[in-house]
């Protein structure tokens, strides 16, 4: 049997960068004589196998063909005739079909190296069609790659379209599309992603709230970029920049999803955009079963996040609920997460970038001051119950007042 380096290792070390994750393949040997070398078989109908000692996955060479929608809808084909070629000739991107012998050797039939030479992401076969995912992971690629350079080939971007209009991607099961979605998100530049989805006519297949927000204005006075869903990018964009976590992404991505349902005359403004957004943003959540902690900063940001910005002016009441909403006493990390997610909102505005968000500090100790409030005393003067809660909630106010006054003067 011979052994080969493919796919991201081979890439990523022909562009210079480090390679995290090898995957191998392996041709001309039988699953029986993978075993009996004490690899261990990853699935009952799948050839492919994790190393003994590394962990790292070995694929018998194989072939694919189609049988039916999404991804159930596949037939493999693996035995020892399978040639490299043939097993490179299913894999979706040029660049990612190459493999390496142990003495870094190329084989490179589809012209790969080309390619990233010349910075494109191109398709290796009109078999790409076959698997919808390929259209996410193609922007993905996009965007974690854009800072070199790549773009994507016109005629890959065209059958992306096909595929988008094809009604194949909603034949995807929600946890492939949230694994490439969440890795999207955490490349460098996901609003690339999102803007290589929109291209394609995936965006409006897959969120079609996000890409409602295209086309609608905003106030100039606020929003130089006057447009939705220009912003949304931008927020996204300052979100990598800040090295955010995923939460925080996927709350910015989603905030002013409330912007698209604002009937044409009462553009640019958008009125309670925050409250109407709340079944727009639950709907996307659900839609790709988002963890948890997504689901809930991606609500709270959408429905607060002009709270935040109006920190400076709130009552002290207001700030209270506000707190209390994001129950800060035993969740401090969300709330400050909602801090930063407001604080990339304010500055994902064209020209704004670099402005100061005071809100956030103001927040921060807001926050504290009415974490400060002890609750020993209270059960020592006797309150139980409801009645702590209230008498709680009345010493957090008067701590915030007194908060409100030192900050002003
Ligand atoms: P990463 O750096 O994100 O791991 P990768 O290219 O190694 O990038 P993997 O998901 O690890 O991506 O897949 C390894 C290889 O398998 C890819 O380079 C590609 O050749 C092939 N591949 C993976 N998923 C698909 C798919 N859905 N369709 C076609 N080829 C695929
Ligand atoms: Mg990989």
């Amino acid at each position: 049997m011979q052994i080969y380096k493919v796919g991201g290792a081979v890439r990523d070390r022909l562009l210079g960068k480090p390679v995290t994750d090898i995957d191998w393949v392996v041709v001309g040997a039988t699953a029986e004589e993978m075993l009996a070398q004490g690899f261990r078989p990853v699935g009952a109908d799948f050839p492919v196998f994790l190393h003994p000692k590394s962990g790292e996955e070995y694929a018998l060479a194989r072939t694919e063909r189609k049988s039916g929608r999404g991804y159930g809808g596949f037939t493999f084909h693996a035995s020892p005739e399978v040639t490299l070629e043939e097993d490179l000739i299913r894999r979706d991107l040029t660049i990612n079909a190459m493999a390496e012998d142990d003495q870094q050797n190329l084989t490179d039939p589809y012209h790969g190296q080309r390619d990233l030479d010349d910075r494109i992401l191109r398709h290796v076969s009109p078999a790409f069609a076959e698997d919808p995912l390929r259209v996410l992971r193609v922007a993905r690629f996009a965007a974690r790659y854009a800072e070199l350079g790549f773009k994507v080939a016109p005629e890959t971007l065209e059958l992306m379209r096909e595929l988008s209009e094809s009604g194949e991607l909603e034949a995807l099961t929600a946890e492939r599309s949230w694994k490439e979605i969440s890795r999207a998100l955490m490349e460098n530049q996901p609003q690339v992603f999102i803007q290589v989805l929109r291209d394609c006519g995936a965006l409006k297949v897959l969120m079609p709230e996000v890409d409602a927000l295209f086309g609608v204005p905003q106030p100039e006075a606020h929003h130089p970029e006057i447009d939705s869903g220009i912003h949304t990018l931008s927020v996204l964009e300052q979100a990598a920049l800040h090295q955010q976590p995923l939460t925080v992404r996927w709350a910015c991505l989603l905030h002013d999803l409330g912007k698209g349902l604002t009937p044409e005359e009462e553009w640019p403004r958008h009125i309670a955009h925050e409250h109407k957004g709340l079944k727009l943003i639950k709907a996307v959540n659900e839609r790709f079963k988002a963890p948890k902690d997504c689901q809930e900063l991606a609500l709270l940001v959408g429905q607060y996040h002009t709270h935040g910005h109006r920190a400076l002016e709130l009552k002290a009441s207001t700030l209270l609920e506000l707190l209390q909403s994001f129950d800060v006493y035993r969740r401090p990390q969300r709330f400050e997460e909602f801090i930063v997610a407001c604080e990339m909102d304010a500055r994902g505005r064209k020209g704004l970038e670099q402005r100061s968000y005071p809100q956030a500090d103001y927040l921060r100790g807001a926050a504290s001051a009415a974490r400060g409030v002890a609750v020993q005393p209270l059960l020592e003067k006797g309150f139980q119950g409801p009645e702590l809660g209230e008498a709680l909630k009345r010493e957090r106010l008067k701590a915030l007042k007194a908060y409100k006054e030192s900050a002003s003067s």
